[in-house]
């Protein structure tokens, strides 16, 4: 087996998740991703290193951080705290004396078995359920070292598992190591044409789209499309429509549209990045989403009506 470039940092683990998959659910977000999106609604799981993370709502000003910082990172004024990050190395000083834990650092090693006894402890919840595991991110398939003993563990104890990816991963690594212990794959598709898929994300979607193809023919009860709906990109009607026509043209593929959360502004702003201006504007209303999932599931059921009468 091939070691992993980097030991795997997860920067959340979300108990009693209700929108990961079937029931009650904990989900564990990885850092680090192949990918770059615009829209990224969670920014903190881009970078594969640990990250500084200020949330400006805790802070109560008393200046303790300033002090502590070896680098002079941090600047502490009437209140008002300026992080600089050219400076900061994130090495976590100032978050062991915040009282009002507004910095944390956002990424750490768990050993697999500290992970999987901490994922077990809802399994009662799970049980009654229907629920279990999602492993998000960032990118988990980027671990599948890691993850496949995670896997193996969970499997054993009977836990359902569903793996959300982006779809950009090494087949034969995933077919190997990860979809023999996966449950469901909520798998991403945010363009279909490849100059668009890659101003928008940082990278073509060959790769992608490839992989999705295999997963379709080797794995179809196991695959469930995702669509991103941002407004202003992935929500775009001609986008919109390819990737309803593209899914159309898989036998019996499940597929679900996710309304985008504007969560992404306030997240980039506490790890010190700007987001594209644009971001503020992709909240979609309650009736263009409609229209828009009125749109594609027409187009999906005209696809595959066309397919089963050829
Ligand atoms: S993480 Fe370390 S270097 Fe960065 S601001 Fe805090 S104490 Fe300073
Ligand atoms: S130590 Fe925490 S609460 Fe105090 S100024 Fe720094 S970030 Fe704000």
């Amino acid at each position: 087996m091939r070691s992993e470039p980097l030991q795997p940092l997860i920067f959340d683990i979300h108990r009693y998740a209700l929108d990961d998959g079937p029931g009650i659910r904990t989900t564990v977000f990885f850092k680090g991703c192949p990918l770059a999106c615009v829209w990224c609604h969670n920014p903190e799981g881009v970078s594969a290193t640990p990250e500084l993370y200020y949330h400006l709502q805790k802070c109560i000003g008393c200046g303790d951080c300033a002090a502590v910082c070896k680098r002079n990172a941090i600047t502490s004024e009437a209140g008002q705290v300026v992080i600089d990050r050219r400076r900061c190395n994130d090495c976590g000083d100032c978050t062991g004396v915040c009282p009002a834990t507004a910095l944390v650092i956002k990424g750490r090693y768990y050993p697999v078995d500290e992970l999987v006894p901490t994922l077990c402890q809802d399994k009662r919840f799970f049980d009654h359920s229907g629920g279990g595991v999602t492993f998000s991110g960032g990118e988990p398939t980027l671990h599948p070292d890691y993850l496949e003993q995670v896997l193996v563990q969970l499997k054993a104890l009977g836990i359902h598992v569903v793996l959300q990816t982006c779809g950009h991963f090494d087949w034969p690594r995933f077919h190997h190591q990860l979809l023999p212990y996966v449950d469901l794959i909520y798998f991403d598709i945010k363009a279909i044409d490849v100059h668009r898929h890659h101003q928008w994300t940082g990278r073509s979607n060959a790769t992608i789209l490839t992989n999705l193809a295999r997963l379709a023919a080797s794995a179809p009860e196991k695959l469930v499309c995702s669509v991103p709906l941002v407004d202003w990109f992935t929500a775009r009607e001609d986008n919109v429509r390819a990737i309803a026509g593209h899914i159309g043209a898989m036998v019996g593929v499940p597929y679900r549209l996710n309304a985008y959360h504007p969560g992404a502004i306030i997240k980039n702003a506490a790890l010190g990045k700007t987001p594209p201006a644009a971001l503020h504007q992709q909240i979609l209303s309650p009736a263009d989403y409609r229209r828009i999932v009125k749109t594609f599931d027409a187009i999906v059921s005209h696809s595959r009506q066309k397919r089963d009468q050829s």
